[in-house]
């Protein structure tokens, strides 16, 4: 074996003896409430598709007729030759569905928030993080060089007292998930924008897990708070509700030229293909008018989130369609996921570092598209493998 197999066999082996491995799960056909796995048809729970618009047909034929058009590939960099048609039109579509100035399209959240963050801030600015901000934001702070302050998720008496400490830096920055993937909870936008008002702050929100499911018109959170003119910076995803691909960041003019000039993720990477970003302005359309399906998923979403409390889970502070069951044990969670799939039920386990340690749960995401009926059978099976387990 080569040193470096052995140093891979070392680290993976550690993490199975942690429980803490990690493996692809197969799953073939499109993406929807119920998925194929292994032959079989699974009740799909964890996926962020919550309008079910990942296998929708009308974003299939806007890919489709796009790439008859213009191609498949981009074939550079947007700033090269690859600022497309589609590119252009999805980042009109989506600013004025947000109500800013301007946005601008990264091939994905990751980029984005890595791109965006260290464009911004560098060595002498300090930026204030949720603790449980996504990964993608701490590793945008992280490269940025500016110096992080992770304030207890949430706590906004905790983030003023932060606040009220002027030393030292230039600039400063809150930012924040708007819905927590892992938790589901909600930031308290309306603080949030008094305090960066306040202690005179750049506010950025990352709206990956709202866009779509909340707001009246499916604008994301800031929406249903009201706040949308007093966030500096507004970034999300087309990945998840939205059920296509890439993300956007919305704000003035000015930031979007700014990180057209300076967003490294943005610069140096080739363009999204131009029928990815299609398919994206379909779904910003759908979403804008189909209020219907954003009632149903809330439907659902209030069901199972009551249900599952009642039977005894603990889902933390959940309010959206992102349901934690918090298991705690990392094998335990694991072994609950593995019995659930046996009874054709996919729910992932999901265990640290993700989420932080001892607090392993199943993170259950609800669909529109989920029949009352399947919600049942999945708390039936939640309810006596919970017992089996000794979870309740
Ligand atoms: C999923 C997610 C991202 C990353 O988005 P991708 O498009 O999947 O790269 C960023 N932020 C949050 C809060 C997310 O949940």
């Amino acid at each position: 074996m080569s040193d470096l197999d052995e140093f891979m066999k070392i680290r993976l082996d550690a993490l199975d003896a942690a429980g803490l491995r990690r493996s692809l799960r197969r799953v073939t056909g499109a993406q929807g409430p119920r998925v194929e796995m292994d032959g079989r048809e699974v009740l799909n729970f964890c996926s962020n598709n919550y309008l079910g618009l990942a296998g929708d047909s009308r974003l299939v034929q806007a890919a489709l007729d796009s790439m008859k058009e213009g191609g498949f590939g981009s074939g550079a960099s947007r700033l090269v030759c690859g600022s497309m048609a589609a590119h252009r039109r999805l980042e009109r579509v989506i600013a004025d569905f947000k109500g800013t100035e301007a946005g601008l399209l990264f091939s994905s959240g990751y980029m984005a928030n890595i791109g965006i963050i260290s464009s911004l801030f560098g060595k002498d600015d300090l930026v204030f993080s949720d603790r449980l901000n996504h990964a993608s934001i701490v590793d945008g702070i992280r490269l940025s060089g500016a110096k992080a302050r992770r304030y207890p998720h949430c706590d906004m008496d905790a983030l003023e007292g932060m606040l009220r400490d002027r030393s030292g830096a230039c600039r400063r920055a809150i930012i924040t998930d708007s819905v927590f993937s892992m938790d589901g909870d909600l930031a308290p936008l309306d603080r949030l924008v008094e305090l960066a008002r306040r202690y005179d702050c750049v506010l950025m929100i990352d709206e990956a897990h709202a866009l779509g499911v909340f707001g009246e018109s499916g604008k994301g959170l800031a929406e249903h708070f009201g706040v949308g003119d007093k966030v500096d910076i507004q970034m999300g995803t087309l990945s998840k509700a939205a059920g296509a691909f890439g993300a956007y960041c919305c704000g003035s003019r000015t930031l979007i030229d700014f990180l057209v000039n300076q967003a490294r993720s943005f610069i140096y990477t080739t363009a999204m293909p131009p029928s990815v970003a299609a398919a994206g302005a379909k779904a910003i359309e759908i979403m804008a008018q189909d209020k219907p399906v954003r009632v149903k998923l809330w439907e659902n979403t209030r069901y199972m989130l009551a249900r599952c409390k009642a039977i005894g889970f603990d889902t933390g502070a959940s309010r959206s369609p992102v349901i934690p069951l918090i298991i705690r044990d990392s094998e335990k969670a694991a072994v609950f996921s593995q019995r659930l799939l046996d009874k054709g039920i996919f729910i992932g386990a999901i265990r640290p570092p993700t989420v932080p340690p001892g607090t392993a749960r199943l993170r259950l995401t609800v669909m529109a598209g989920h029949a009352r009926e399947e919600l049942d059978f999945v708390l039936k099976h939640l309810e006596e493998i919970g017992h089996e387990l000794c979870l309740l």
